[in-house]
Parts: structure tokens; C-alpha cells; sequence
């Protein structure tokens, strides 16, 4: 709980975990309130991690593969 308030105050401290390879969205997680994030520098927008960014890393990854695959 106290952690998350020190993220409000003072932001959180973001390491980049994925970054997409088609967009320009990357996967954070921050290191004090131990959560995980998504953020799209296109629309400047920040959002907490949910299922359906999973999903799109989860996508992404297969086609990467079939592109592999495929040479
Ligand atoms: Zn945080």
C-alpha cells in the first residue's frame, strides 16, 4: 500500500519487460508496486497490464514465429 503511494508521488520505477515488434507499445513492470504495465508511444497512453494486452504479445509472438518457420 505504501508503495503505490510513493508511486503516485513520485511516479513508478518502469523496466521495460517486451517491446513489440510491429507497434510501438512496449511491456513495464514496475519495481516498487510490483505491477505490470503497458504503455503505446503513438497515443501517449499508460495503462495498467490486463489480459487483452496478453493476448496481442501472445499474437505477436506466434507470427513471429511462423515468419521464422517460413524461411
Ligand atoms: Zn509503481
Amino acid at each position: 500500500m505504501l508503495e503505490r503511494l510513493l508511486c503516485k508521488l513520485f511516479n513508478h520505477k518502469l523496466i521495460v519487460i517486451w517491446s513489440s515488434k510491429v507497434s510501438v507499445s512496449q511491456k513495464l513492470y514496475c519495481t516498487r508496486c510490483k505491477r505490470f504495465y503497458a504503455i503505446n508511444y503513438d497515443s501517449e497512453t499508460f495503462f495498467p497490464w490486463d489480459y487483452s494486452f496478453e493476448l496481442m504479445k501472445i499474437g505477436e509472438n506466434k507470427n513471429a514465429d511462423k515468419k521464422i518457420n517460413g524461411c
